[in-house]
């Protein structure tokens, strides 16, 4: 029920893990995190609390300089290591967190197994790191501007793959989502308190918005593909 994403040189394990703890209010039954690692994108993620996820980490910390955070309420697919977040496909090259429900994820389920893909989770959520991996092209917003087109229902998500490590893309679709802007580094948040460490600078994206993320730059749109400005917001409280 929480997202939070990264792209910059801090300690990304730590920003992701503080991010989710800001985000434990609107609770949530697991948790987990994505990060690119010199051996690619590595995913960590435990049934429970943070402190689970935070245990498994203690062993083997993922250190890269991006990654994707989730805690999750769970909608489809009993609480579990396998159905929390961040979901993937075969080939392990795309990343996906969301808030949020695919109305629709048996109707694609159903076609993607008839094409041959293999599930590993009970969520809704799955199907869409499968229709990326299907739709990807070369130009990852290009894909999940495709997979967006085939999905009905509620979604905020967070998304990375191995093949563009310099971009983070986000997506607004009924379930909130903000962007944090920093110095050579970017963020995404359910909410404000989760990147406040970090910067006071946000952008609020509406609905049917998405935006783009590199350590410098931070691009919005809709998901249509058509670009648009957004006033900066200067975030003057405290959490
Ligand atoms: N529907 C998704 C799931 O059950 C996301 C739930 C959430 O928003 O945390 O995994």
């Amino acid at each position: 029920c929480g997202i939070v994403g990264y792209i910059g040189n801090k300690n990304t394990q730590s920003v992701l893990i503080e991010g989710l703890k800001k985000l434990e209010y609107r609770g949530y039954d697991s948790a987990g995190i994505a990060v690119f690692t010199p051996q690619g994108l590595q995913i960590t993620k435990a049934l429970g609390r943070l402190a689970n996820l935070e245990a498994k980490l203690d062993g083997a910390p993922l250190v890269g300089n991006a990654g994707i955070g989730h805690t999750r309420w769970a909608t489809h697919g009993k609480p579990s290591d396998e159905n929390s977040h961040p979901h993937t496909d075969e080939s392990q090259k795309f990343s996906v967190v969301h808030n949020g429900i695919i109305e629709n994820y048996l109707e694609l389920k159903d076609e993607l197994i008839a094409e041959g893909h293999t599930f590993s989770s009970e969520t809704d959520t799955e199907v869409i790191s499968h229709l990326i991996a299907r739709e990807y092209n070369g130009d990852i917003v290009k894909a999940v501007q495709k997979v967006i087109t085939l999905m009905r229902g509620a979604f905020a998500l967070g998304v990375l793959t191995e093949y563009e490590p310099e971009k983070l893309v986000a997506v607004r679709q009924a379930s909130p989502l903000i962007i944090g802007i920093g110095e050579g580094e970017n963020f995404i948040g359910s909410d404000i308190p989760a990147i406040l460490e970090h910067t006071r600078n946000v952008y609020i994206l509406n609905d049917g918005e998405m935006a783009v993320l590199t350590h410098d730059a931070v691009e919005l749109m809709t998901i249509e593909g058509n670009f648009i400005s957004r006033e900066m917001i200067h975030v003057d409280w405290d959490a």
